[in-house]
């Protein structure tokens, strides 16, 4: 293979983590002599999904944010909780403006080399290779977006529930929505006694994204997520009257699969196939920021990719809620409800973005502390 394009680093998917890691090796000067493929079958065309993060006071895609907010709800069958996030606010983008501002960013730089193909197989050697359909690369290092096939065979064999959903964006003729509140849990209707809610984001007074969630270990009917969206915008939101402009579908594995174990010296596994969902929320975007800016440091360190990017303590913690999840599904709401209303926000977030002291985790153990929390905690230990 004479006319093998060789690249110092190739990235093969250009979504939340591929395009995130590009990004930042573009935004440091160290990368600048380095060549750098981004390999994707997909032009990224299309505005695939709404994504939402917490973050405290200005950040980094602040110029991308089609809409924040100050207060998040929560329903459960017994409470209603009001809460109020500063110093944090609750954010959404447009996936689409993301991969946009991804691209032009990119294609400023010379150094930065789009491939639109589909990757067949990555080969593990000292010089990986990437085999597509119209070609084959070679690089010093590969970062891979693809989730191993392991995941599909074997995931049973760990705890395993799956963040399911379909939303509609809804639109109104009159105002209905308070712009400045979001719901992010509504238990008030549910699918039996299954961890099942709706989410509501008012994108203005007249226009949201509704959304029926499920957490739980299999997927159900497209025509069940739909009747209850139609039970909730009629009886809980009492609107009448409305169109449907689009629609957003959702599977997220939540997870104690080892995605981790699936990175090599040479081969980096990025985003969901990395294990960067977080397995208690299906939350990634905000984490994919912190394991980027890891890579950054260890590629310029001389250091494996992948080194040190998990705190095991949080990777145990979550498989512990995962654990209640999957095995009495029916306690979702209840743990929800504690959660929310016995932590002051900052303890939940500083929790959920895996920066709070032993000392506020212990806190948070309290607020949920039961019978089944005990359980799952021995049977997370011995596995
Ligand atoms: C509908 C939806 C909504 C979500 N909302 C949120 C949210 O609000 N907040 C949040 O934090 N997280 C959210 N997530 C979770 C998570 O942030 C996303 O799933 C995120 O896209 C994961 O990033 P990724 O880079 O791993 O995968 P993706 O963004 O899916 O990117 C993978 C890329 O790899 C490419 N690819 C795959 N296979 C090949 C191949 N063989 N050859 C070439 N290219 C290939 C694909 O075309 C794609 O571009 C959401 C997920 C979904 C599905």
């Amino acid at each position: 293979m004479a006319h093998m394009k060789q690249y110092d680093y190739i990235i093969i998917g250009n979504g939340i983590a591929g395009f995130q890691l590009a990004l930042a090796l573009s935004q440091d000067t160290f990368f600048n002599n380095k060549q750098i493929a981004l390999i994707d079958k997909s032009h990224k065309t299309e505005n695939d999904k709404t994504i939402s993060f917490w973050e405290k006071g200005t950040g980094k895609w602040d110029s991308i944010v089609i809409k924040s907010w100050s207060e998040a709800l929560i329903f459960t069958s017994k409470k209603e909780l009001a809460i109020k996030l500063p110093p944090y606010a609750y954010k959404t983008i447009h996936a689409l403006d993301f991969y946009n501002k991804a691209k032009q960013e990119l294609s400023k730089q010379t150094n930065f080399h789009f491939i639109i193909d589909q990757v067949l197989s990555v080969e593990n050697s000292k010089q990986p290779k990437v085999i597509t359909v119209k070609n084959s690369y070679e690089a010093k290092h590969i970062f891979d977006s693809r989730i191993t096939e392991d995941y599909f065979s074997k995931s049973n064999n760990y705890t395993k529930v799956i963040q399911h959903f379909k939303g509609w964006i809804i639109e109104t003729e009159t105002p209905v929505f308070k712009t400045d509140q979001f719901t992010m849990m509504d238990y008030r209707i549910k699918d039996g006694d299954q961890t099942t809610f709706t989410y509501v984001l008012p994108l203005s007074s007249t226009r949201a994204l509704v959304e029926f969630t499920y957490f739980t270990p299999t997927l159900v009917d497209d025509a069940i997520y739909e009747s209850y969206l139609k039970l909730y915008i009629s009886s809980l939101l009492k609107i009448e009257s409305y169109s449907i402009s689009e629609i957003e579908r959702g599977s997220i594995p939540m997870t104690s699969f080892p995605f981790e174990k699936y990175s090599t010296k040479h081969i980096t596994k990025i985003g969901t196939a990395a294990g960067w969902v977080k397995g208690s929320t299906g939350y990634s975007f905000k984490h994919t920021e912190k394991k980027v800016a890891s890579i950054v440091t260890n590629l310029k360190d001389g250091n494996i990719p992948s080194k040190n990017l998990f705190k095991q303590k949080h990777k145990f913690y979550d498989k512990i809620f995962l654990k209640v999840l999957h095995d009495e599904n029916n306690k979702g709401e209840w743990i929800f409800e504690q959660f929310y209303a016995k932590n002051s926000v900052e303890a939940m977030f500083k929790f959920l973005d895996e920066e709070s002291t032993f000392i506020e985790e212990l806190k948070i153990m309290k607020s949920l502390f039961s019978l089944s929390f005990i359980k799952a905690f021995f049977k997370t230990l011995m596995n």
